[in-house]
């Protein structure tokens, strides 16, 4: 569905990316782990378009992606991006509204916002509240359904536990895999290793901007290296 080759980012004389291959299969969930710095939003905001790689190829679904935001919506792709970027003085509702701006279908908006809604009850509790004024745990539910409802095939999702509490991180990652059974492939960029792993078919590895290691999440998990380096055992 995804295939990115030999892409390279550079900020200024900063390698940032250096000759990353990743492929993402429809209805799988891919997670790419790393620490601090590795590059994974970078990761992310060059296949969304928001920023520009020097070299390499990004392929979906057999094309080369556009490298527009807007059309990569319109390709089907969406991006919840880390920081959540939600608008605080709009509501709930509104905010949700926003992620179905490029639809027409009014029938299917209304679908998808139901979708959202029973996916996360607690924003339809709040739909009439300040996005400014929900908790970080909910601000992270609200990016993660307005990136739903531009009713997209593949799913970005940039360190959805970040900042948040074990418990919230549990949910969090729970809804992630009820995602997936909606019939939707997720690219998951975490530095939690261990949760990031747990729910993925399949894994790649990031450091200082390259691939080091890839394969199916189970077996990494039992890799020493793996485990030693991400997952807090040795
Ligand atoms: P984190 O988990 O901390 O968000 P990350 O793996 O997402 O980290 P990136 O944000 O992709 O890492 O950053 C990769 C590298 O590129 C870092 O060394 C970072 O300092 C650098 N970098 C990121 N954005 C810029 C920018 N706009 N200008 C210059 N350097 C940048």
């Amino acid at each position: 569905m995804l295939k990115v080759e030999n892409l390279n980012v550079y900020y200024g004389g900063i390698h940032a990316l250096r000759g990353i291959d990743i492929e993402v299969q429809k209805g799988q969930i891919v997670s790419i782990i790393g620490a601090n710095g590795a590059g994974k939003s970078t990761l992310l905001n060059a296949i969304s378009g928001v920023i520009r790689p020097k070299e390499g190829s990004i392929k979906y679904r057999g094309k080369d992606l556009p490298a527009m935001p807007y059309k990569i919506v319109e390709a089907g792709i969406s991006q919840v991006p880390e920081g959540r970027l939600i608008f605080a003085n709009l509501t709930v509702k509104d905010n949700l509204i926003i992620g179905a701006y490029l639809r027409k279908d009014k029938e299917g908006i209304a679908q998808d916002l139901k979708n959202v809604y029973q996916l996360f009850p607690r924003l339809e509790e709040r739909m009439n509240q300040m996005a400014g004024t929900l908790s970080g745990g909910e601000q992270q539910m609200l990016a993660m359904g307005r990136g739903l409802m531009s009713n997209p095939d593949l799913i970005l999702l940039d360190e959805p536990s970040l900042g948040l509490a074990p418990l919230l991180v549990k949910t969090i990652f729970e809804i992630i895999e009820d995602i997936k059974k909606m019939n939707k492939t997720i690219l998951l960029v975490e530095q939690n290793a261990y949760k990031a792993l747990s729910i993925a078919d399949k894994a790649y590895v990031l450091e200082q901007g390259k691939i080091i290691k890839e394969g199916n999440a189970k077996e990494l998990t039992k890799d020493p290296s793996i485990q030693e380096a991400y997952l807090g055992k040795s």
